[in-house]
């Protein structure tokens, strides 16, 4: 295939990522590294040929050119246009914390490690600068650390996402990707490392290896996310959910209003997630700025109002505006803790 090389896309440890044009005008990312540095790309490839999914960043070839007097070794792979999870996090909440947007993300990564879990291939590496957006889906990506589960390989990946019993050199499978997983919740949440006043990662993976403590979980979260994370944070790895438990939580669990969060626009402003947007004149730059203004879908409300027009019921339920969930009952009436406690 005949390919023209265009802008950088980001710098890993070992490789350069360039967006790529072919003859045809197909746009797609190119990794590319020296002859020298093969063997985590070899490594990848191998990977990406045998995995097929919509939640695993998909392969399109391989070739070797010369550049500058330099022999690169290329892979080609799907574009993904709005870079790392974090970076697609940033722009879409503007800085701003939204739970519903990082569950919502997270559940594909999950789909994705059940996925090549299910394939027998551990990734080793996941972490949010591997987890790549598109169009908001979110897709797995830089297999270079990838391993079968029963291949004895040196352990690899990032010693601030490594779970305990890779940082004491006894195993790297499954669960292993479940422990960084949710070291990538906090990363998401805070923009840094799940492990704060971290030193140097020989402290740190001593800490991970040896101490019964597990990374932060931030206050922010709601009660399920924690739950969420804390079952990823299991020390042990026997007991850590797998990915296909994970899909069952309720942190993951599709709610009524998600299937509309990513895929339509508004087309009146009674519908869900009203987006106003705003324009700046230009002497204060060209940007539009959209601000969400309602999650609640007021359709329903308002056609309620106009059937009995005669005798419109202005005053809402109480039952309306919070769906009530009985979590405990000891005869004496027992407890009710609205749904949204959860968040
Ligand atoms: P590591 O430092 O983990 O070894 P690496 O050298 O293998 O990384 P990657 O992490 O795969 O390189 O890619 C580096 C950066 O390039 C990513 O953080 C991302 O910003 C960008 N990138 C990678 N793949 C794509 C893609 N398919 N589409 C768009 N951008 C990409």
């Amino acid at each position: 295939m005949e390919w023209t090389r265009g802008h950088v896309l980001g710098l890993g440890s070992s490789a350069t990522v360039s967006a790529a044009i072919s003859t045809t005008g197909e746009v797609f990312a190119v990794k590319s590294v020296y002859m020298t540095k093969l063997e985590s790309l070899q490594r990848e490839q191998h990977f990406l040929t045998i995995l097929n999914s919509p939640y695993v960043v998909s392969y399109k070839g391989c070739d070797i050119t010369n550049e500058d007097d330099k022999v690169m070794c290329n892979l080609m792979m799907e574009y993904m246009s709005q870079g790392t999870i974090i970076d697609a996090l940033k722009r879409r909440n503007c800085g701003r914390f939204d739970e519903m947007v990082i569950s919502s993300y997270i559940r594909q990564v999950v789909e994705g490690l059940e996925y090549i879990h299910s394939c027998g291939v551990v990734h080793c590496d996941i972490k949010g600068a591997n987890l790549l957006v598109s169009e908001n889906n979110v897709k797995i990506a830089d297999f270079g650390c990838a391993k079968w589960v029963s291949e004895s390989v040196p352990f690899s990946g990032t010693p601030m996402f490594m779970a305990p019993e890779v940082a004491r050199g006894e195993e790297q499978g499954f669960a292993a990707d479940i422990w960084a997983l949710g070291c990538v919740l906090i990363e998401l949440a805070t923009n840094s490392s799940p492990w704060t006043n971290a030193t140097d990662p020989v402290s740190i993976l001593y800490k991970i290896a040896y101490s019964d403590e597990i990374p932060h979980i931030p206050d922010m979260f709601s009660r399920k996310a924690k739950d969420f994370i804390a079952k990823c944070l299991i020390r042990d790895p026997k007991e850590r959910w797998s990915a296909s438990e994970l899909l069952k939580h309720p942190f993951l669990t599709k709610r009524k209003n998600d299937k509309n969060m990513w895929t339509s626009s508004p087309t009146s402003i009674l519908d869900q997630d009203v987006w106003n947007t705003i324009e700046v004149p230009p002497s204060m730059g060209s940007h539009l700025i959209q601000q969400k203004c309602s999650s609640k879908s007021l359709r329903p409300r308002v056609q309620e109002l106009a059937c009995d027009s005669e005798n419109p019921k202005w005053k809402m339920d109480f039952e309306d505006q919070i769906s009530w969930l009985v979590v405990r009952s000891n005869g004496s009436g027992g407890g009710l803790v609205s749904d949204d406690e959860w968040w």
